[in-house]
């Protein structure tokens, strides 16, 4: 497989208007977390950007879009995005936890589904998106099980199978993934070159993920910058809950906790 995305590298271009664009992810959504869901709705009334985007894994687990009409929790969830659009655009981008997230939940939020990757034109920079998942290329099981599952056939026959049991095969494809997790922490990480491809085949400049939950700021081998985002626990000690805001002045990571 490549790691290279087929070109054009689709352009989200910012209307001159907007002043501040705010980008989040990994916020991982499930009702057994309460206060994260409470957090993120807060972040939702109370943000002053003129845009949201959601960069991946906003849900611990989507199974498909009809779970927001046989959970309460997904539909809150359903609920919270429509009422955060209405006050400004709100854009949605897979992460490996929540890919099945289709065009009845965009549609009924009122949201934006972004391709993985994407460019933001926003303060006269061109910003690359992405999840992050696609370019940990050292986790080649991950990434087999990624092609897997990403494929139409898959998921046609998936979403084909009754709520229940996707629900457990989701929770046994987590165990397992669990169980592959490697014990010294040497998790995989964005590879660099990979990413520097990507940035000059999007004429872009500055790299931002998520995925990894290890929010810093690296310089790739070129010397551009990559960003990586924070997940949220609004439950942990200290908590997290972060938004990373662009402005024409740069950028500022938000503590919303
Ligand atoms: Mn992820």
């Amino acid at each position: 497989m490549t790691a290279l995305p087929e070109p054009p590298f689709r352009t989200v271009q910012a209307p001159a208007a907007w002043n501040a664009v705010d980008l989040i992810s990994d916020l991982h959504l499930q009702a057994a977390e309460p206060a994260t869901f409470a957090a993120w709705q807060r972040y939702l009334q109370q943000t002053p950007a003129d845009a949201v985007f959601i960069l991946g894994d906003l849900f611990e687990v989507w199974v498909g879009d009809d779970a927001a009409q046989a959970s309460s929790f997904a539909a809150d969830c359903a609920a919270v995005l429509r009422a955060a659009s209405r006050a400004r655009p709100l854009f949605f981008m897979h992460g490996n936890r929540d890919f099945l997230v289709g065009p009845a939940l965009m549609q009924s939020a009122g949201a934006t589904l972004l391709h993985d990757p994407a460019v933001l034109d926003f303060a006269g920079t061109r910003w690359l998106l992405t999840h992050g998942d696609a370019l940990c290329l050292a986790d080649t099981d991950y990434q087999r099980f990624r092609e897997q599952v990403r494929s139409s056939d898959w998921q046609r026959d998936f979403l084909a199978l009754p709520l229940g049991q996707r629900l457990s095969l989701a929770r046994h494809l987590r165990s397992e993934s669990e169980a592959r997790k490697p014990r010294d922490g040497a998790y995989a990480d964005v590879d660099g070159p990979a990413a520097d491809a990507w940035l000059d085949a999007a004429g872009a400049s500055v790299f931002v993920h998520g995925h990894t939950h290890r929010p810093a700021q690296h310089r790739l081998p070129s010397g551009r910058q990559r960003i990586v985002l924070s997940d949220w626990d609004a439950a942990a000690i200290p908590p997290r809950s972060e938004a990373l805001r662009l402005t024409a002045a740069g950028m500022q990571r938000i503590a919303l906790a």
